[in-house]
């Protein structure tokens, strides 16, 4: 049988459909895929000695000639131990290994063989235990031993062994792979050419160059990202959108008529997004600042050039209660600004004009959007979903639904959506192509992003950010709390609520059991799920014995948006005491009245997820407290925790966690669909940055890419499988 990079991995010699199977658990289908598993690390086995120079605990190779072998059975133990006497010129060594009775069929009497692995002591003398072995046959270079060898991320029943002994058998292939990156970059970059990086990722001459490939590979998927973000970037700015001048009066009257300054850091977004206005080609900016940090009145001061320019402005909320939230803030702010202010959400429709809020029909509603009469349209995931492309692309077509009747705007020149990162590609192209101009697009989040971050994932997006917290906000006094102090936490979250304060309770996990099999599949074994607060657990410990005289409801992302928003609701009115919630909790909602924010089991989150947590509490005119119970002794935990207690802002902590834990824990980026090398190269900002300038210069050379035919057709293939949104 002819075997190409396309063949499936079941028509591989020996290939049973178990080990399909599990082929499959490790994303590999075709000999493609498998070519392309990746070693995730290496046994150094090139220290390669003679028997008498072994010494204790320490991992070497040795070569030898087997003079003994045999199995035994320990009937004790109930195992089968393999035993072998090794010699060389220069000794004997006994070798030992557990539970493999068929390594009698490859290891005999009389071959020689390469063992790596420790010399340690036995129960009577040292042997050399479990080795990692092969037979010496003239002219065959090792693959299991005496070199680097590659361990790969495995599953049941499939070993680093096996997988070596595939690779190698298919390396070959690696021939009909075409080098897509441009010879330029190749050069400039110092880059190992695909085949040769490939040979070195599997099977490495020397540290050096495993390194090498594996930058090859890390450099590629990135130099990927960057092309595909700076293109769409480079795109965009080529579309039309709709210029609206600074009007610099009317930004002066309001700033005037706030009760504060504005931050630094607000004026300085503000003027940057103003400036992007003002530009004939659509705008696509992140504003991204911790809860708290006032990116809404950034966004209202854009609105309101908008809009006094004579356009209508869309604002997104993820939630009812939030869109009823901005809605009585800017009609707040906006009150002396003759501006008409809608709010359509699926149970009511308002309407703020001529200074006065009303309820009106959603017909007469509907009409006062399509005819300009409604300058600011606010809406709500059941209006204008900006996570449902469908909504949003009714929306673009001039269209949403509301309760199935549909909005059309006159001029729609600027939309915004809270808490959400960007507007996803799709999205974008719908907006645009169903209006005659592009319009304005801003995206606030109060997830802080690292750099590195920022620059790989929204690498087409211009970002303002706000790292500075408005003057004279309270400090929200923050414990960890021992296991030993849990009841005086108690009494003192009742003595808040006697005093009509409200508290949340965040918990790690819903359910135990599941959890934890998913846990420990991805490999963040570092703690057990085991012993997880789970919510309902902590739910039904609160309501019924510690605080049964209280009222308290439980959320979590099981539960249907509209009961998760019901509760909020309750809550956010008064009517709640308490909740107890999974993480869910996290979009943006202002509950002036809550006062403690508790964490069970907050060693099992960053600390940007904790700080924003936090972030909840604290935005009222009441002292707010932030409790974090840990069970956790160990000392690195609370030294961890201790960064929020010192911390200035919310990208300091993102910072700290890629630091700490690495790329894979940060929020958010298990949906991200980063790939494997991209994502590990999230802490190599060099290597981002290098990525970004080549891709940069070769769309600047050809923004086609016209003369790079593989390039185009990789990064085609690419954006199917990526999907950033
Ligand atoms: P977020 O960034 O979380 O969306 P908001 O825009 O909701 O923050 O602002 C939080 C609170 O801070 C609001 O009550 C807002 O009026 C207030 N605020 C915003 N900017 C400032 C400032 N420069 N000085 C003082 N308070 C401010
Ligand atoms: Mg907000």
């Amino acid at each position: 049988m002819k075997v190409s990079l396309k063949t499936p991995i079941s028509q591989l010699p020996r290939i049973t459909p178990k080990y399909t199977k599990r082929f499959k658990k490790l994303g590999i289908e075709t000999v493609r895929d498998l070519l392309f598993h990746f070693p995730h690390r290496y046994d150094d086995f090139t220290n390669i000695i003679s028997i008498s120079n072994l010494e204790l605990n320490k991992t070497a190779t040795i070569r030898g000639e087997i003079l003994d072998i045999k199995n035994i059975r320990t009937f004790r133990k109930k195992m089968t131990i393999t035993q072998a006497i090794v010699g060389d010129k220069t000794g004997n060594v006994k070798v030992v290994w557990f539970n493999q009775p068929f390594l009698l069929r490859n290891l005999k009497k009389g071959n020689t063989v390469s063992l790596s692995g420790k010399l340690t002591l036995g129960a009577d003398s040292p042997c050399f235990s479990s080795p990692s072995h092969e037979t010496v046959r003239p002219q065959k270079e090792p693959t299991h031993t005496a070199r680097l060898v590659p361990v790969y991320p495995e599953t049941e029943g499939i070993s680093s062994r096996f997988l070596r002994y595939y690779i190698k058998s298919i390396l070959l292939l690696a021939e009909a792979l075409k080098e897509f990156l441009p010879e330029e970059i190749i050069k400039s970059q110092n880059l190992l050419p695909l085949k040769t990086a490939l040979e070195e990722i599997h099977f490495p001459k020397n540290k050096n160059l495993a390194e090498k490939a594996r930058k090859r590979f890390s450099f590629s998927e990135l130099f990927l990202i960057q092309l595909n973000a700076l293109k769409q970037k480079k795109d965009r700015q080529k579309e039309k959108g709709i210029s609206i001048p600074f009007n610099k009066e009317i930004v002066q009257k309001f700033v005037k008529t706030l009760p504060f300054n504005l931050t630094n850091a607000q004026r300085k977004s503000t003027w940057q997004i103003l400036q992007d206005l003002e530009k004939s080609e659509p705008m696509n900016r992140l504003l991204d600042g911790d809860v708290g940090s006032g990116k809404t009145m950034v966004a209202v001061i854009a609105a309101l050039g908008a809009v006094k320019n004579g356009h209508q402005v869309a604002f997104m909320a993820p939630t009812e209660i939030l869109a009823e939230q901005h809605f009585a803030t800017l009609v707040d702010l906006l009150k002396d600004f003759d501006i008409n202010i809608g709010l359509l959400t699926s149970s009511e429709n308002k309407l703020f004009c001529k200074n006065q809020a009303d309820s009106i029909p959603k017909k007469g509603f509907f009409s006062a959007v399509a005819n300009g009469e409604i300058n600011i349209l606010i809406g709500t995931h059941a209006l204008i979903s900006a996570s449902r492309r469908r909504d949003l692309a009714r929306l673009a077509a001039g269209q949403a639904t509301g309760g199935q009747k549909t909005v059309k705007f006159k001029n729609l020149a600027l939309v915004i959506v809270d808490e959400q990162h960007r507007f996803g590609v799709e999205q974008r192209a719908k907006l645009i192509k169903e209006g005659k101009t592009a319009p304005h697009l801003l995206s606030m989040s109060a997830t802080p992003i690292p750099r590195t971050l920022a620059l790989t994932l929204y690498g087409e997006l211009d970002i303002s950010i706000l790292d500075e917290m408005p003057k004279g906000r309270q400090k929200i006094i923050t414990k960890i709390i021992a296991p030993a102090n849990r009841e005086e936490a108690y009494q003192f979250i009742r003595n808040q609520i006697k005093q009509g304060r409200q508290v949340f309770v965040i918990c790690p996990r819903i359910e135990k059991k599941e959890e934890s099999n998913e846990s420990n599949k991805k490999g963040q074994g570092f703690f057990s799920w085991a012993d997880v607060k789970a919510v309902k657990e902590e739910y039904e410990k609160l309501s019924k014995n510690i605080f049964p005289d209280l009222k308290i409801a439980m959320l979590h992302g099981r539960l249907k948006s509209k009961e998760k928003e019901e509760i909020m609701k309750d809550f956010a009115q008064g009517k709640l005491d308490m909740i107890v919630s999974t993480s869910v909790i996290e979009v943006g909602i202002d509950v002036p009245n809550a006062t403690v924010m508790m964490i069970e089991g907050a060693e099992r989150f960053g600390l940007a997820q904790l700080y924003q947590f936090r972030g909840r509490v604290g935005r009222g005119k009441h002292q707010s407290y932030c409790f974090l119970f840990t069970e956790s002794p160990a000392k690195n935990t609370r030294a961890r925790l201790k960064a929020l207690l010192t911390a200035k802002n919310g990208f300091e902590l993102a910072e700290k966690d890629l630091e700490i834990r690495g790329p894979g824990e940060l929020y958010g980026i298990h949906q991200s669909g980063l790939p494997d090398l991209a994502m590990a190269s999230l802490k190599d900002l060099p290597l981002i940055e290098s990525a970004r300038k080549e891709a940069d210069l070769l769309l600047e050379k050809d923004l086609k890419l016209k003369n790079y035919p593989l390039l185009s057709e990789k990064l085609k293939e690419f954006q199917r499988m990526i999907h950033f949104e």
